[in-house]
């Protein structure tokens, strides 16, 4: 008898924990697919995504170049050098952010580009007037993004040509400095979280350019920071996110 009533106590606290849990996966699993295809349909019915030129750029930069295991989970995957690709649901949410930036002929800086991922997707959006500039810290991921859009750019002569014309380009540098050459954007995206908003990054915006960033310590938040004509920033607050910070590159790393 006493052992039953213990039962009746325990289930329910047991499906409390497990809704929990799943509730903690939800995210990633909505969106998730078999097929780049199915991941970004996913993404435009889940309302993640919906500006026709993101779906365009998003069908055609198929993560498996960018992200070999578990290629389309909305989830972010291992990329090795302890980093990680982002969350395709991530991804869509920064280029809707930006669209109206990444027009034909646009400058973009990504910093802490990774995998290539979004540089590749951005590159298909500006085209083959426009400029993409990825900046990462870490030498090993420089040399793997790069490796990555060779294979993606062997399917598409876009990227192959980009490429070519060095109107892609992954760099290693600090990405709190923005790009080693001190140039101006139209867009920024920042991959990795900030304490404070970098003043070099908003030096780099241009004037009616838009920037994407995390900013924040334990807790982060996503803001989208706006320059008017004159060179002021407005901000608005997207959400709340968990993001690794932007550091000084690892010093076993340093070499490779
Ligand atoms: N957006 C990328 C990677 C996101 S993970 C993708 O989706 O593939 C964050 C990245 O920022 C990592 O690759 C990490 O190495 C890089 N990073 C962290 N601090 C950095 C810094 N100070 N300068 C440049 N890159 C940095």
């Amino acid at each position: 008898m006493v052992y039953r009533s213990h039962i009746f106590l325990f289930l329910p606290i047991l499906l409390l924990i497990c809704s929990f849990i799943l509730s903690l996966f939800r995210m990633a699993w909505e969106c998730s697919a078999s097929s780049n295809a199915a991941l970004v349909r996913n993404l435009n019915l889940a309302g993640i995504i919906s500006k026709p030129r993101v779906i365009e750029a998003m069908k055609h930069t198929d993560r498996k170049f960018y992200c070999p295991h578990f290629s389309y989970a909305d989830s972010p995957q291992s990329i090795g050098y302890s980093a990680t690709i982002s969350a395709p649901h991530m991804h869509g949410t920064a280029l809707e952010q930006l669209e109206s930036k990444l027009q034909p002929g646009a400058r973009v800086l990504d910093v802490g580009s990774g995998s290539g991922y979004l540089v590749a997707a951005m590159a298909r959006m500006v085209g083959k007037a426009g400029y993409v500039k990825g900046v990462e810290h870490i030498q090993g991921l420089v040399d793997l993004s790069k490796k990555n859009l060779q294979e993606d750019a062997k399917h598409d002569p876009l990227i192959e040509d980009m490429l070519k014309q060095k109107r892609i380009e992954i760099v290693r540098g600090d990405g709190r400095l923005g790009s080693p050459q001190d140039e101006q954007f139209d867009a920024i995206h920042v991959g990795a979280a900030a304490p404070d908003l970098p003043k070099r990054l908003t030096e780099q915006l241009k004037p009616h350019g838009k920037m994407i960033i995390p900013v924040g310590t334990t807790f982060q938040d996503i803001f989208v920071y706006d320059k008017d004509a004159h060179g002021n920033l407005s901000k608005k607050f997207l959400f709340s996110v968990r993001y690794v910070p932007l550091t000084d590159p690892p010093s076993d790393y340093e070499d490779m």
